[in-house]
Formats: C-alpha cells, structure tokens, sequence
C-alpha cells in the first residue's frame, strides 16, 4: 500500500464548520507550498529530512511540532481504531497534494467517515463519500490558484474572512459555479484568528447573504 507523510494524529472534538461538536480523529498530513502568512500550523510546511522520524514517535509526541514520518495505510488504519471516534478528519498541511483514495476506501471499509479540509489549490483525490471542506487560500505567497474542480466537489466552502476584500473573494469563487452548483454546497465564513473586527464583518455578511458563520470554537475552548 502506498505511504502517506504524518505530522500528528489526535482525538478531539471537530470546532468549526458543519461538523461541529463531533468526536473527531484529526489526522495532519504534512506538507503545504500554499503559504498563508497568518498560517497556524506553519510547523506542517516541510518534508524536511532533519525532522523525519518514526511512527511511533510521530505519535508519541503528543502535539504539533516539526517531526514527522511516513507510514503505511495499514499502519495508520490500525492506529486509528484504537480511539474512540468514528469521524476522521484529514487535514495539513495540504493534504490534497496526496492522492487519497487508497486511504479512504481503508477508512470506510473499517467504519469510518471522512472529512477532508484542504485549500482548494489541488485536485480532491478522496472517496465520493467523502465530505470536502474548501477553505479557499486566495492569493497567497506560493501562487496556486483555487482550482474549479475543488470548489464543484467541495460540499462546503468555508472562507476564512477578516476585511471586506475576502467577501468580494469569496464572491468571485462562488461566480464560477452554477447556481445549482451554489445551492448544493453549505457556505461559511469564517473569521480569521478570532478578531473582533472580522467576527462583526462575517456575523453581519452572514445575516445579509443568507450564508453560516463558523466559528473555530477549540480555540475559544482551549483544546486542540
Ligand atoms: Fe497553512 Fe493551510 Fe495555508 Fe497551508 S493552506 S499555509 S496549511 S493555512
């Protein structure tokens, strides 16, 4: 089976988005050229072979930090039925720089559901019954582009918002997509890094466009 690169594995509660409030296995893949400067998980960047190390360590670390490993699907899978929740959620680093489905079809197969949050800067390589969150990254240092394949597939967008111009981004996106296309999908926005300015702007856009506010409540909790 192929081998995907690990940053952490932890159990906690999903805190933002339509998921809100379920037990959650949060897998971080490693690795993003994306290059968001307000990025909180900055420590996922690079597969740097100063910080490759093994599984077990990988796991044992107990939080974020730098050091990662690859792993077999297998591995993992074995791994993450050892906790209690059935909901995984993979996320980054990028995680759609990976081609996911393998890893999908081994997680469903075991009675898992799937969440995956990605950029929408690389193609969606997941199970059809994989729940897609795109947090479009528009603009940023490392130059890629929101792909159209990412926003038909994503079954929310959740656009992180902290001035006016991020509305008119979201906007944009949400222009080159049908209106069937619109309506199929869950849009939030998002308020960046909990500032009070950007909570205004998104609870008030929210109210005016018909759209959700997610907020990332494990930060206002204080868990991971
Ligand atoms: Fe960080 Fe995600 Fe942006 Fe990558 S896409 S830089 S992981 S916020």
């Amino acid at each position: 089976m192929s081998q995907l690169p690990l940053n952490e594995i932890f159990e906690s509660i999903q805190g933002e988005g339509s998921f809100t409030g379920a037990p959650s296995i949060f897998v971080r893949l490693q690795g993003c050229p994306v290059g968001c400067a307000w990025c909180d998980t900055k420590h996922s960047w690079y597969l740097d072979e100063a910080h490759q190390t093994s599984f077990d360590e990988v796991i044992a670390k107990g939080g974020d930090g730098e050091s990662w490993c690859y792993t077999d699907i297998e591995e993992m899978v074995a791994h993450l039925l050892t906790y209690q929740a059935r909901h995984i959620v993979i996320s980054g680093g990028e995680p759609c720089l990976y081609d996911l489905k393998d890893f999908c079809a081994a997680l469903e197969v075991n009675g898992f559901s799937i969440q995956i949050e990605t950029s929408g800067t690389f193609e969606v390589k997941v199970s059809d019954t994989t729940h897609v969150t795109v947090s479009p990254k528009v603009a940023m240092k490392g130059g890629y582009e929101i792909l159209d394949s990412a926003l038909v597939r994503a079954n929310e967008i959740k656009h992180p918002v902290a001035m006016s111009r991020h509305i008119e981004e979201l906007d944009a996106l949400l222009a080159r997509l049908t209106a069937e296309q619109v309506a199929s999908k869950k849009v939030y926005l998002q308020p960046i890094s909990q500032q009070a300015r950007a909570t205004q702007l998104a609870i008030d856009t929210c109210i005016e466009r018909n759209w959700w506010l997610s907020i990332q409540t494990h930060k206002y909790l204080a868990i991971q």
